[in-house]
């Protein structure tokens, strides 16, 4: 068969469609990373214990399918009951999720603007309709995401790329007024001190999402939870793969669930890092959005945003630019180590 024809074979939806473009993850060399806001610390010395104990000939027997001890932790962490949480390989996994039990080709979803740039790929995937409505230059939560009417509503908290934090009164303002499934990725919610994981009871129509990537510095576990009422947890459960966590992971999630005094020390450090940042580009002269998450997003004068981009990487350091408005002329720079910051916010200060 001649290759067009073979490519005439795959859908519609997916020749037309661009990929995620994750951020680079470079196999070696010395990089200031802060490109894909990891964190900068080595994972909880509880989490690395669990896991040397798990590496074990019990890994010929395939992972728990319900990730019942993960659950079980999860349910008791958050307060809520063990149904009405669905783990994920990663949020990424968890967000597919939500994609594929809740979207048909040409239903709508919806997102403030800027925001987290998966939902867009995602959607394509399932041939919806992808809307997204502008937060204007404050980055608040827009007026008339419920007007759409849309299958689903996305909102990041605190949003990614800005970092800025909605409060728990405009959302559930928004859940009130919605006949969509609103859902929350509060992949940096550690960072923030807010969750909206208490207003399940409120609203059905909830779904929150939330990572170990991020404040548990297990980027590379792939781990992810999500939250709702057990009657779409139990929806949800049909469209994940089998095994989609590995035993490893199993452990890991649950080790780092226990060991909270780490995640508290931790996640200070970096708020503290995140301040004096802020801080430093402001002296600067730089505009820079208040940020909740482990990231800030300055704005880059001058259209050099790009420039910037480049001018740093080629000095080592990796942050991510988004190249098309309304993000063009920012750049993300994830909190790294005290050290890291310096680094960065010296070497700005030269290419400015
Ligand atoms: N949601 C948001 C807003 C993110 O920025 C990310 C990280 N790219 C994720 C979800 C996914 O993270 P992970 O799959 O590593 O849990």
């Amino acid at each position: 068969m001649h290759m067009d024809t073979v490519l005439e074979r795959v859908r519609d939806c997916i020749r037309k469609m661009h990929g995620y473009v994750p951020g680079k993850q470079p196999a070696e060399g010395q990089y200031v990373k802060l490109n894909t806001n990891e964190n900068p610390y080595p994972p909880s010395p509880v989490v690395m214990e669990a896991l040397r104990q798990a590496v074990n000939e019990d890994l010929r027997y395939y992972s728990d399918p319900l990730a019942t001890p993960l659950r079980e932790e999860a349910a008791r962490h958050y307060g809520c009951a063990t149904e009405e949480v669905v783990v994920g390989n990663g949020s990424d996994d968890v967000l597919t999720m939500i994609f594929r039990t809740f979207l048909d080709a040409g239903d709508v979803l919806v997102t403030p603007s800027p925001s987290y740039s998966l939902y867009q790929v995602l959607g394509n995937l399932q041939a919806a309709d992808y809307r997204e409505i502008s937060m204007g230059p404050a980055y608040t939560l827009p007026e008339g995401l419920d007007a759409c009417h849309a299958k689903l509503i996305f909102v990041v908290n605190p949003n990614a790329p800005t970092g800025v934090l909605h409060p728990t009164e405009a959302l559930r303002d928004l859940l009130r007024r919605s006949d969509s499934m609103v859902v929350l990725d509060e992949a940096y919610a550690d960072f923030a001190g807010q969750s909206a994981i208490d207003l399940l009871s409120e609203f059905p129509n909830l779904i929150v999402v939330r990572t170990f990537s991020k404040s548990y510095a297990l980027a590379g576990m792939r781990l992810g939870l999500g939250f709702a009422r057990r009657e779409v947890i139990a929806q949800m459960m049909k469209v994940k793969d089998s095994y989609n966590l590995d035993r490893l992971a199993i452990v890991a999630g649950c080790a780092a669930l226990r060991d909270q005094e780490w995640l508290r020390k931790t996640t200070d450090r970096i708020i503290a890092t995140r301040t004096s940042t802020l801080e430093a580009l402001a002296s600067m002269g730089l505009h820079v959005p208040p940020s909740r998450s482990n990231f800030v997003f300055p704005r880059i004068p001058d259209g050099r945003a790009a420039e910037v981009h480049r001018l740093l990487e080629d000095r080592r350091i990796l942050v991510r630019y988004f190249n098309a408005p309304p993000t063009a002329d920012s750049l993300r720079v994830t909190v790294g180590t005290d050290d890291d910051m310096t680094t960065f916010t010296e070497t700005l200060k030269t290419l400015l």
